[in-house]
């Protein structure tokens, strides 16, 4: 196992239990278009509409929830077309692994142009003292690289990529119709609204910040009608998502609890 796939499953868990950081939906149908498949403390949203289907994210490598989920929802992963991942670490990009079999067999693969550095091993994902954590995943040639405003017409989707640096430095979010946003690991949210995602696995907090004051600025949040978490489910109140973007809770703090409804421990259930 890859010193970064070890973090993401051993010592991650042990550091986020019983704060109520991780609180991904349930696998299930969300709105009238979008679902979800929960894998440990995170999803993967499955979105229908016509004929089209896309996906956001793949999750993580080899998860047994996978195809039980997607069956779940009525959607096969062999039928999305398209999957846009918002980025590259081993639970959103992990479903895609090489040394693992491709559910997402038929779907065209979309990431950020930036944030291919770290399946190239360019960007290392983040230095813990001497260690430079490198990325896991590897993913098969023929994904297509998109540009800070870039769309993508799926069918009736139109997916527009925003690239939102912090998490990472070539994270996208999603927004599909002008009216679902996705934001991967950027926002981190509870009853009281949107936060800084936890700085723990940030590439660069204060740089996630700016990016998300400039994506409030950037698109017109009346016309949002729902705003999805990887990581803290979804709110159809697209301004109290982004209510506190500029604070990064703050982990560590004794007696720290997120959000009270969370499962105690998202990797043991
Ligand atoms: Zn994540």
């Amino acid at each position: 196992m890859s010193l970064i796939d070890y973090f993401a499953t051993h010592i991650v868990p042990r550091m986020y239990r019983g704060k109520g950081a991780l609180h991904p939906c349930e696998t299930g149908r969300l709105t009238d278009v979008v679902s979800c498949v929960r894998e440990y403390d995170v999803n993967i949203f499955l979105l229908r509409k016509g004929k089209a289907t896309i996906a956001i994210d793949a999750g993580y490598k080899g998860h047994p929830g996978l195809v039980p989920g997607c069956e779940a929802v009525g959607i096969k992963p062999e039928s999305v077309e398209a999957l846009f991942l918002t980025h590259a670490d081993p639970d959103h990009a992990g479903g895609l692994d090489v040394r693992q079999e491709n559910r997402f067999s038929h779907a065209q693969v979309y990431l950020g142009e930036i944030e291919e550095n770290y399946l190239t091993n360019t960007y290392h994902r983040k230095q813990i003292g001497p260690f430079g954590l490198k990325n896991s995943v590897t993913i098969a040639d023929g994904y297509r690289l998109l540009a800070d405003g870039e769309e993508v017409q799926v069918g009736e989707f139109t997916v527009q990529a925003l690239l939102v640096p912090g998490h990472t430095l070539g994270h996208l979010c999603y927004l599909v119709d002008g009216t679902m946003l996705f934001t991967g690991d950027a926002i981190a949210l509870n009853k009281d609204g949107g936060w800084c995602f936890f700085g723990m696995f940030n590439y660069d907090s204060d740089l996630n910040r700016r990016s998300l004051e400039a994506l409030r600025r950037r698109i017109d949040l009346n016309g949002v009608e729902y705003v999805f978490t990887s990581h803290n489910g979804y709110t159809d109140d697209a301004k109290k998502a982004f209510s506190h973007i500029e604070v990064l809770p703050d982990l560590n703090a004794k007696g720290f609890l997120f959000d009270e409804t969370a499962p105690y421990d998202c990797f043991a259930e």
